[in-house]
């Protein structure tokens, strides 16, 4: 029998109101159930709401010092916890051990950047004029966020914005994506171990149109931060605002990495390829285009399909180089893109076929793709596909690989593989991208930088992570102090 994790509203974990419960399944092994959680409903969302508002006030007055010790304390304990969160992790999203290991140490490292960066945010101490004894600013918690997270990253997502969000005063009611909600269950857990006072933080898992839809649209919410897909993002972004919240939804990519002539080849293979099938390319600044000069095209191909074919594919716990995708849906709609770029008249390279049978347990199982020849009208160009298809396209020039590379709606993460200085200004100076990256995959994130899109890959209001995280959870209020 496998436990049902509740909800955990007021301090206390609790069952949904009207029982609800759903399960979730180790995309590796479908026969298995890894787990099992309360569904919450607007009534959950509701009460949890109230909690968090009841909590808020005493949080914020608490001093910044000792919250940070709350979330020094946090990330200790997920630390000691690290080797089976790493399990959990991979179990539920179907990461390999490697990658999910990483994620969890980033969770742990999040809680203690902002541990320290708690009292740290103050505000701003200005020179007095007309007489005052001072002026100043102050920075104040914004009150209730509401949290709303994907399923590919379930700890780190999470940990970026409840470390910041607590850190600053902020209290908090999160509704973590279905398909792998339990990393975010632990860090509450780790949380509620750590001492956090009753109602500051609040778990409800349960469907995006309904819990999700209400820590969106509900008077009780004073900040909403959101990441997941554009298509939903915006739809909440505009609830959000509607509702007088301050909101930021951190969406969708379609990334490129250029390869320009004076390219090192077998360097552009190994940062694109990370880059494209790393966590089952089922990361918002996955490597979906690779743009390639015509001198060095050829060549790149020809390495790149054997990078991908050199990739072993296993469960996610034996760490291999690559993990199953994590749900039916998300293998379908592969699978779906895979046949669009063929009929589209892309040069299949390599891969995007499934491995079924006995051997891979009907896990969620796809082999890397590759195409070349691909036009940027085509679909497989322009559109988010979330797993593991690379598009490749070939340009005349510098020139023309930077305007291939902007032709999209999307502008997270990009990347150069040049040995050209100028090159490489060049391109930081002219890609529509939040994230410039040269000779780096587009993949992988510092943590004390800030993160976040432009286009449609980001509301474009407030960056997430360093600084900018404690910014989005504060607002400032100037003082004018004469005595
Ligand atoms: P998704 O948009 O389907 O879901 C994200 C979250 O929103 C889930 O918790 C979901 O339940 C909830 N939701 C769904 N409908 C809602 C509604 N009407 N109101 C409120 N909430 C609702 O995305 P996903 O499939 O979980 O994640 C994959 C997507 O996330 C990809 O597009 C990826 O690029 C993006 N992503 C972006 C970043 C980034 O920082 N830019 C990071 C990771 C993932």
């Amino acid at each position: 029998m496998t436990e049902t994790t509740n909800l955990y509203i007021d301090g206390e974990w609790v069952p949904a109101e009207d029982g609800s419960t759903f399960a979730v399944e180790n995309p590796a092994d479908t026969s298995e159930t890894v787990a099992e959680y309360a569904k919450g409903s607007t009534e959950d969302a509701q009460k949890a709401i109230d909690a968090a508002n009841e909590a808020q006030g005493d949080w914020e007055a608490m001093p910044a010092p000792d919250r940070g010790a709350i979330l020094r304390e946090t990330g200790a304990v997920l630390e000691e916890r690290k080797e089976e969160l790493t399990e959990q992790l991979s179990r539920e999203e179907g990461k390999t051990l490697s990658e999910a290991g990483g994620e969890v140490q980033r969770a742990i490292d999040i809680f203690y950047y902002y541990a320290s960066k708690a009292a740290d945010n103050a505000g701003k101490r200005k020179g007095p004029s007309g007489g005052r004894t001072s002026v100043y600013t102050k920075r104040e918690a914004l009150g209730v966020a509401g949290l709303v997270t994907p399923w590919n990253y379930p700890i780190a997502i999470p940990a970026w914005k409840i470390a910041p969000a607590l850190a600053t005063g902020n209290a908090i009611v999160l509704k973590p994506a279905s398909a792998a909600p339990g990393p975010a269950g632990a860090i509450v857990q780790a949380l509620e171990d750590a001492g956090l006072p009753d109602g500051v933080i609040n778990f409800v898992p349960g469907s995006g149109s309904d819990v999700g839809a209400e820590l969106t649209s509900n008077d009780g919410i004073d900040a909403v931060s959101f990441t997941g897909s554009s298509e939903v993002g915006h739809h909440v972004y505009d609830a959000a605002t509607d509702n007088m919240a301050r909101a930021q939804a951190e969406m969708g990519g379609k990334n490129p990495a250029i390869i320009t002539d004076s390219a090192d080849v077998e360097e552009a293979v190994e940062i694109v390829g990370a880059g494209a099938f790393g966590v089952t390319g089922q990361a918002c600044t996955a490597c979906s285009r690779a743009i390639v000069h015509t001198d060095v095209y050829d060549e790149f191909v020809e390495g790149i399909v054997e990078y991908a074919e050199s990739i072993d594919i296993g469960p996610g716990v034996e760490d291999p180089g690559m993990g199953p995708h994590v749900t039916q849906s998300e293998l379908e709609s592969t699978l779906e893109y895979v046949d669009v770029a063929a009929n589209e008249g892309a040069t299949h390279e390599t891969g995007g076929e499934r491995l079924e049978g006995d051997e891979y347990d009907d896990g969620y199982y796809v082999t890397p793709a590759v195409f070349s020849d691909v036009e940027r009208d085509m679909r497989i160009f322009q559109e988010e596909v979330f797993g593991p298809v690379l598009a490749v396209t070939e340009v005349e020039d510098f020139d023309d690989a930077i305007e291939t590379a902007n032709d999209s709606e999307y502008g997270l993460s990009s990347s150069v593989v040049t040995d050209d200085l100028n090159e490489a200004h060049e391109f930081v100076e002219r890609t529509e991208a939040g994230v410039a990256k040269v000779n780096e995959k587009t993949t992988g994130l510092e943590l004390h930088v800030p993160f976040g899109g432009v286009k449609d890959s980001s509301t474009n209001t407030y960056r997430e992570q360093g600084d900018a995280g404690l910014d989005f959870f504060t607002e400032i209020k100037t003082v004018y102090l004469n005595t």
